[in-house]
C-alpha cells in the first residue's frame, strides 16, 4: 500500500509499505479521508519530539473497518468509523476525574502510532479502550467525519470558555479552526460572532463561507471591537492563532467578566506575553487554555455535524489523493485553503 511517512524535517516520503495487520485488540481500517491541519505543517517543518521516524503522518481520520484483531467485539467489517487523535490512558488521576484532555500520558495517532496518510491504518487497542473509535451517524460522509477531530478540539475550547446564549464572541484567526469556532459559537447561541485575521485574503475567503457578523482586519482590532460593542468589549475572545500579540489584544478587548481562550498555543521558544493583571482583577476576567479533545468530544462533534448544527462540508476546499499529500501540506502552509482533505 501507499503511505506518507515523516523521516525528518523537510523529508516526508510517499512510498510503498506492507499492509499492516491488527494485533490483539486492534482494528484495521481502510482510510477514506484523512484531513490536514496546521500541526502537519509544523511536523513537516520542525518534526516533533514525540515522533520516532519513520512514522505515517495524519491524525484526522475516517474510514471503514476491514479486519478485527484477536478479541475485538462489537465491530464488523464495513462499519464506518472516525478515530480520535489524542489517546488518553484512561487510568491516571486526571482521566479518572474525567479530565482526559489533560492526561499526562497522552499519546497520539500519527505521532506514537502510524496515522491516516495511508490506504490502511491500525486503530490501536488503546484507542478502543477509551471509546475512541466512533461509529459514523447516518448521513455523514467520510470527508465530513474527518473534520470531527478538529471540531472536537473547538468544542472543548468553547466549553472551557463557556460560550453560550447572548455572547458577543471574537474569533482571532480565520483558518479552519477559526471557521469551526464561528460555526460552533452560532450553534451554542452566541448573539454576534466577529472573525479577525491579519491576512486579508484568508479572512475574505473564510468570511465568505462562515458569514461572521463582521470580518475584522487591521492593527486597531481592539478599537474596532470596542466600537462594535458600544464600548463594552466582547464577552468571549478565542485566539485561534499562534500569536502572542493576538493574546495580548484579546485581554484588551474583553468585556467585564469576559472569558479569553488561548486556544492556539505559542511557539515554544517564545511563549511569554504581557498581561495587565489589573484588567483581569477588576474586570473579573477568566483566561482558559485548551488542549485537544477527549473521546467524548469527538463523539459529540460527529453528532453536531450529522445533525446539521455545525456544517463542515463547505469548509472542505481541497481534495487530494495520497500521492499529493506534500502539496496538500503546502497549501495549508500558504493559508490559501480552509480545509484540505486527503483521500488515500
Ligand atoms: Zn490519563
Amino acid at each position: 500500500m501507499k503511505v506518507a511517512r515523516f523521516y525528518s524535517p523537510g523529508d516526508i516520503r510517499v512510498e510503498d509499505a506492507p499492509e499492516p495487520s491488527p494485533g490483539p485488540g486492534d482494528v484495521k481500517i481502510r482510510v477514506r479521508n484523512c484531513s490536514t491541519c496546521g500541526t502537519d505543517v509544523k511536523i513537516s517543518k520542525f518534526g516533533h519530539h514525540h515522533i520516532r521516524p519513520p512514522r505515517v503522518m495524519g491524525h484526522e481520520i475516517a474510514g471503514e473497518v476491514v479486519e478485527l484483531g484477536e478479541g475485538v467485539t462489537g465491530w464488523n467489517p464495513g462499519d464506518r468509523v472516525q478515530v480520535i487523535a489524542a489517546i488518553p490512558d484512561g487510568t491516571c488521576e486526571e482521566c479518572r476525574r474525567g479530565r482526559m484532555t489533560v492526561c499526562p500520558n497522552q499519546e497520539s495517532m500519527g505521532y506514537h502510532y502510524d496515522g491516516g496518510f495511508a490506504e490502511y491504518t491500525i486503530v490501536p487497542a488503546k484507542v478502543l479502550a477509551v471509546d475512541g473509535l466512533n461509529r459514523l451517524p447516518d448521513g455523514i460522509g467520510f470527508d465530513e467525519a474527518s473534520v470531527a477531530e478538529p471540531l472536537a478540539c473547538v468544542l472543548n475550547g468553547q466549553e472551557l470558555a463557556r460560550i453560550g446564549e447572548g455572547d458577543d464572541v471574537v474569533i482571532m484567526g480565520a483558518g479552519p479552526i477559526g471557521c469551526l469556532h464561528v460555526r460552533l459559537a452560532r450553534a451554542r447561541g452566541a448573539a454576534r460572532v466577529f472573525l479577525a485575521d491579519i491576512n486579508p485574503d484568508r479572512l475574505a475567503m473564510s468570511a465568505d463561507r462562515v458569514k461572521p457578523d463582521a470580518a475584522l482586519h487591521g492593527t486597531d482590532l481592539v478599537d474596532q471591537v470596542m466600537k462594535l460593542t458600544d464600548g463594552r468589549g466582547a464577552d468571549a475572545i478565542i485566539t485561534a492563532a499562534a500569536s502572542g500579540a493576538a493574546q495580548e489584544q484579546a485581554l484588551q478587548m474583553a468585556a467585564r467578566q469576559g472569558r479569553i481562550s488561548f486556544f492556539g498555543g505559542l511557539p515554544k521558544d517564545n511563549p511569554v506575553i504581557a498581561c495587565d493583571s489589573n484588567l483581569v482583577h477588576y474586570r473579573e476576567l477568566t483566561i482558559v487554555g485548551a488542549n485537544g479533545s477527549s473521546p467524548a468530544h469527538n463523539a459529540r462533534a460527529l453528532e453536531l455535524i450529522a445533525s446539521g448544527a455545525v456544517p463542515v462540508a463547505d469548509l472542505i476546499t481541497h481534495r487530494l489523493p495520497l500521492a499529493d499529500v506534500l502539496e496538500g501540506i503546502d497549501i495549508v502552509a500558504r493559508g490559501t485553503a480552509i480545509k484540505v482533505t486527503i483521500e488515500p
